[in-house]
């Protein structure tokens, strides 16, 4: 039998209604003669108060009792979704993530998934059962403790069992219809896109559209698992929803697919350091010691031997920027003689894979910002990708103008 992987997340399945709505999808995907893994996250709303109630109980938690605690969610999920099942006379059962046994490393609440053995589930297909249902986001460490995978994890799970399994496709049950080509939010005309590629939608997801975890996209693409990301809110069909699939499944592609916006960034100026080898280490070298997950970088040209060094990071890690940099002043092991920093901007960008065949996309986005008077700070690029810093006040209207620019509207 041809095995189908199922995920439905918090608000799929936020109440008995809910989780029978979704028991029927799967039973329609059983009458096709799938044998289906179904995948479940918490409740939604669930994995905040179980987190919420370890911060109260031990600030300074063990990392291993946060995990006993936050997992138990899905749990509870996966018990109803299988007796939900049975009542609809569809032979199923519950599988933790130990049971299954789901391996992973043991880095608690972040733990990275090492190995599925499909073994012990197929032998149940084997034996009549139509439906696994899987424990979303949990696993089991070497040392034989419960592992989380990191909020939003239930996605990787469901992936990673596709992968596991060989299914035809993982289909990802959310309360969105699908991935669009900007945020709805902002521009009117967004469009539900039917196919991305694994790459834009990497690019995607971390610049900011948060429909899927990053990292189950990165494992889609590495096992060449076709995704699906689709409402159990609206009626089933073939074409619903997005397809988040290899390049060479995609016929014909727009040159730019999406417009990405991220709200949350920063930019610092390191202000007269000497131009001389080792500099950029210097400066990097303390940040990713401390954490801060730098992503646009400009060093200027260089007079009489000094410049300046221009990064963009997440405004939130703006204090530990400033405090590894002054304390690498300190240690005299950096010079600089001001260090300005600006948390009024944000990030646009344009992202398509039909930029690696097409030139003149970056000129035309500076052209269309700069009609608008809108000023550039900083400018990176990728082979897919062109993002753009800006004053944050301008966010709206450069992604709508962006998105008017490229056509995204249209198909
Ligand atoms: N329940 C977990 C969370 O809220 C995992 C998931 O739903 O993906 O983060
Ligand atoms: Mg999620």
């Amino acid at each position: 039998m041809p095995v189908l992987v199922m995920k439905f997340g918090g608000t799929s399945v936020a109440n008995l209604d809910r989780i029978r709505r979704a028991a029927k999808r799967v039973g329609v995907e059983v009458a096709k003669g799938y044998d289906v893994i179904v995948i479940v996250s918490a409740m939604s709303g669930k994995t905040n108060e179980l987190v919420g109630w370890v911060g109260e109980t031990s600030p300074m938690y063990d990392a291993r009792e946060y995990d006993a605690v936050v997992s138990s969610g899905e749990n509870v999920t996966a018990g109803l979704m299988a007796l939900t099942l049975q009542e609809m006379d569809i032979p199923a059962r519950s599988w933790q993530g130990w049971q299954v046994p789901l391996k992973t490393n043991s880095a608690h609440g972040a733990a990275r998934i090492e190995e599925i053995p499909p073994e012990n589930i197929m032998a149940k297909f084997g034996e009549g059962m139509k439906v696994a249902v899987v424990a979303g986001f949990q696993g089991i460490s070497p040392e034989g403790r419960i592992t989380t995978l990191g909020r939003g994890g239930s996605d990787t799970t469901a992936v990673a069992f596709a992968a596991a399994f060989d299914a035809e496709r993982c289909d990802i049950y959310t309360d969105v219809d699908g991935v669009y080509t900007t945020d709805p939010r902002i521009c009117q005309k967004a469009r539900k896109l039917d196919r991305i590629a694994f790459e834009e939608m990497l690019e995607l997801a971390s610049l900011g559209a948060k429909v899927l975890q990053t990292r189950s996209v990165e494992l889609a693409m590495r096992y060449n698992v076709k995704l699906r990301v689709l409402s159990s809110f609206e009626e089933q069909s073939d074409t619903a929803g997005t397809l988040i699939c290899a390049e060479e499944d995609i016929m014909e592609s727009n040159v730019v697919n999406g417009i990405a916006a991220s709200r949350e960034e920063a930019k610092m100026t390191l202000v007269t350091i000497a131009d001389e080898p080792g500099i950029a280490a210097s400066i990097f070298g303390p940040l990713s010691d401390a954490g801060v997950n730098v992503d646009m970088i400009i060093q200027n040209i260089s007079e009489e031997g000094v410049t300046d060094m221009t990064f963009s990071c997440p405004i939130d890690q703006v204090k530990r920027a400033e405090k590894a940099l002054g304390e690498a002043r300190d240690a005299g092991k950096l010079t600089f003689e001001e260090l300005a920093i600006d948390t009024e901007v944000c990030k646009v960008s344009a992202v398509g894979i039909g930029m690696r065949s097409q030139s003149g996309v970056a000129a035309k986005m500076f052209k269309v910002l700069s009609d608008e008077g809108i000023n550039i700070k900083v400018i990176a690029t990728s082979e897919i990708k062109i993002s753009v810093l800006i004053e944050r006040k301008y966010m709206e209207l450069a992604v709508q103008a962006l998105h008017d620019a490229f056509e995204l509207e249209k198909a």
